[in-house]
């Protein structure tokens, strides 16, 4: 059994022919989508988390680390039902499922079933589940083999970083740096490199700032500077690098990354868009909290997350498109087939227009020409990896915040799409058929000949093809098509996908951060908080994540507390230390009926606490314009930069997203047989591990304990081996990763009290005491 579908990819200069096809087909099949679920309700909270792993190849003989590029037949084996039985029943026995990925030295592992969001045993058994993948995976590997949850290998793109060794001379992929022998055998990979290259008309060009070190010498010295091997091997020196930059110039340097994804279920589509628009303010603060890469291609970077590698990596715009001048002797108009249009027929178009050079813009810069088959080539300001564009809108939803104004940033639109989505009357709303005329502005990566043809009142590949190759920070996930026999609430719904987090190294942590998304998912539609903020200040927000030691030191563009409608009394005692009152018998004794519903806390306690909090002014509100002067100046708007700590652990006056977590698990997850207190040691070991997972987050955020982006740097910076020139070599990628093993190992033996300085005293011990790496 194959994975991906088998079949025939046509390269770009062959595919693109098809783009309008694809276009035009995917949106029926979207409406025939609606047509069939858009009125579905009564749908189950359920979710799943998706991980990636690297095989790192550990050689302690030699002290090298290097990611293993010949081990990637397990995926097969583990999805081959017939030719490996034996380990197909493992993963499936043990509720896993793997998935293949970009690189040849990843796997991509879920669980094999959604979990029950409505069931409290469920969000403690992620974990289990994690364990399990990695228990699976390991049983097909030699045990120099490690599969690593690192966000991005130190050391991808120097001069030999993978076994067996490979030259980076691959057509499919033209990098200086990476060999053709790192991306994944299927045919659509090498494919998908090649059209991303050959529609932008350049390779991609990452330039990440380099962390500036005494002995740093501010140029990437591991560009070959006179390889002649391909015709693009010029292109830093013609505008694609930026000195003081490291530069990457693949698909690979993105699409090799992992991360941590959590998909939840709405019960209808309306609350899967209030869901998905309320999740937009926190992808920036959840991925500055959960930031894992402060190396890139073997140096120290002066940023800790990866979301602008990856975005810059997928990045297949044209010149044009990205509003730039091509390099010398490059077209402007990368791989699109262009119809030249005369000058009367461009007066005609736009009135007013200007030919600038080769291009046709209209006042507002926006180009008038067109492709062979009449699309037209528009300024497009985003990568298709990005944030998202546009919120959905909850005005279908009983909340109903939202406010047109907020989808405040330049967002181009498909127009040929939106009047195909607005073909039958009340289907699809404006906002929505909005967001998917966005993105459908894009053509399809790549194509299986195969495929061209589809019953699109049963098949959505078309759809998916354009939706899946979308990658924003969250992503809407319509339901698939069926036979009209299907009993439609067996199959998913209406989803959406949490995608900004940063891979952890244990599972301990992957688990947390996949539970706090989740359960603060069910916490938001349970107590309906309005987050919403203009889309422009999240993009600020997305930018501020990537400083180093962001989640402290920076603060975010957030919905001042006082305005997510929330009374803040209702919350007061459902903080971190409600589990100890909870779990330990004898602390809950206040004794009346309300005590439970406050926490455990009396009326005059809290009128105690919050005497000093000034209803409705908040004092770190300040005036609500953004950097570029866009929105309103106006100091009423309830918008305030706020610190990760305020948002997500709340303060005396605010509740935080902590305490709407808790307040959820006190008040509608737990059994009914242990609403007062804790009576069982089962029960105690759950509470006490969901306040672990929720104490790793909280922490994080306030600083207590270390980003693994933050801990990462300290390990190099502090190393005897470190010449302070900002370089990762070889041998401090090998103690690093040898570090990451201990720790994903929960190894307490390890040297220098490893556990605590990375997890913090408190979450260390809670660690050793239940048993973790034992
Ligand atoms: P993708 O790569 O397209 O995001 P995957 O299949 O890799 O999709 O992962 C999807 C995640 O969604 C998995 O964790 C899976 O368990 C989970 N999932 C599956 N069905 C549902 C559902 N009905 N509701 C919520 N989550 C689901
Ligand atoms: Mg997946
Ligand atoms: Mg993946
Ligand atoms: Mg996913």
């Amino acid at each position: 059994m194959g994975l991906l579908s088998l079949g025939t990819p046509m390269d770009w200069h062959e595919s693109k022919k098809w783009n309008e096809h694809v276009r035009e087909n995917g949106i029926e099949q979207l409406l025939n989508i609606f047509r069939q679920h858009a009125k579905r309700d009564g749908d189950k909270f359920l979710w799943g988390d998706e991980v990636e792993y690297m095989l790192v190849d550990v050689n302690r003989k030699e002290a090298q680390a290097r990611l293993s590029i010949d081990h990637d037949h397990i995926l097969e084996d583990l999805n081959d039902e017939e030719g490996h039985p034996e380990q197909f029943a493992r993963a499936e026995a043990a509720n896993v499922s793997f998935h293949p990925e970009y690189g040849r030295f990843m796997l991509e592992a879920t669980p094999l079933r959604p979990y029950d969001g409505t069931n409290l045993c469920d969000y403690l058994y992620v974990e289990e589940n994690m364990v399990d993948r990695r228990v699976v995976a390991k049983e097909l590997l030699p045990a120099n083999i490690v599969p690593l949850t690192l966000t991005a290998f130190p050391r991808m793109g120097c001069a030999t970083f993978t076994l067996p060794p490979a030259k980076a001379i691959g057509p499919a992929s033209q990098s200086l740096f990476l060999p053709d022998e790192i991306i994944n055998r299927h045919v659509r990979f090498p494919t998908l490199t090649a059209n991303i290259r050959k529609r932008r008309g350049a390779k991609v060009s990452i330039n990440l700032p380099m962390f500036p070190d005494v002995n740093t010498k501010l140029i990437d010295d591991l560009i070959p500077l006179n390889r002649d091997l391909f015709l693009l091997d010029l292109e830093p020196w013609l505008g694609a690098l930026k000195p003081g930059h490291v530069y990457m110039d693949l698909m690979g340097f993105g699409m090799g990354l992992s991360c941590l994804q959590v998909t939840m279920q709405g019960s209808d589509i309306n609350e899967s868009r209030y869901l998905y628009d309320t999740l937009a303010p926190l992808t920036p603060v959840l991925l500055a909290a959960s930031a894992a890469s402060p190396i890139f291609k073997g140096y120290l970077v002066n940023q800790d997350v990866r979301w602008n590698v990856i975005s810059g990596a997928v990045d297949d715009r044209t010149f044009i498109e990205r509003n730039v001048e091509p390099y010398r002797g490059y077209d402007v108009f990368g791989g699109l087939d262009v119809l030249k249009l005369d000058k009367e027929h461009v007066e005609k178009l736009g009135g007013g227009v200007g030919v600038n050079g080769d291009r046709v813009v209209n006042s507002s810069g926006d180009t008038l020409l067109q492709t062979l088959d009449g699309k037209p080539i528009q300024k497009v300001p985003k990568s298709r990896y990005d944030s998202i564009d546009s919120y959905l809108g909850d005005l279908q939803h009983d909340t109903k915040y939202f406010d047109p104004q907020y989808n405040d940033i330049y967002s181009p639109i498909n127009s040929k799409v939106l009047s195909q989505l607005s073909q039958e009357k009340g289907l699809i709303d404006e906002q929505l058929s909005k967001h998917f005329a966005h993105l459908f502005i894009r053509d399809p990566l790549v194509l299986f000949l195969e495929r061209i043809d589809q019953d699109n009142k049963l098949e959505n590949d078309h759809f998916e093809n354009i939706q899946s190759t979308n990658w924003q920070t969250l992503r809407f996930k319509p339901p698939a098509l069926y036979p009209a026999t299907r009993d439609l609430l067996t199959t998913p719904g209406w989803r959406v996908e949490f995608r900004p987090l940063e891979i952890q190294l244990t599972d301990f942590e992957n688990a947390a951060y996949s539970v706090f998304i989740s359960l603060l998912s069910k916490a938001i539609i349970k107590f309906k908080p309005n987050l919403y903020v203009p889309i422009l200040k999240i993009d600020e927000n997305m930018k501020t994540a990537h400083n180093v030691d962001a989640v402290t030191k920076d603060k975010f563009w957030f919905r001042s507390q006082d305005s997510w409608g929330l009374n803040h009394d209702e919350f007061i005692g459902y903080d971190l230390l409600w589990f100890d009152r909870f779990i330990n018998r004898g602390n809950d004794e206040l004794g009346v009926d309300e005590v439970y519903l406050n926490g455990y806390k009396d009326k005059e306690t809290i009128e105690e606490e919050t005497a000093n909090c000034d209803d409705g002014d908040n004092d770190s509100d300040i005036t609500a314009t953004s950097s570029n002067g866009t929105s309103a100046n106006n100091a009423s708007l309830p918008f305030s930069k706020l610190l990760a700590n305020e948002i997500i652990n709340g303060s005396a006056c605010h509740p935080g997203l902590i305490r709407l977590i808790v307040k959820l698990i006190a008040t509608e997850l737990l059994p009914e047989t242990a609403q007062h207190h804790c009576d069982t040691s089962k029960l105690a070991q759950q509470m006490t591990k969901l306040q672990n997972y929720l104490k790793l987050v909280s922490y994080r955020a306030s600083g207590k304990i270390p980003t693994i982006a933050h801990w990462m740097r300290t390990v190099v910076t502090q190393s005897p081996e470190y010449a302070r020139d900002s370089k990762v070599t070889e041998r401090l990628n090998y103690d690093l990763i040898e570090k990451t093993i201990h720790v994903s190992d929960y190894d307490f033996t390890a040297a220098g009290g490893l556990l605590t300085e990375y997890f913090g005293a408190d979450i260390a011990l809670y660690l050793k005491e239940t048993g973790y790496g034992q």
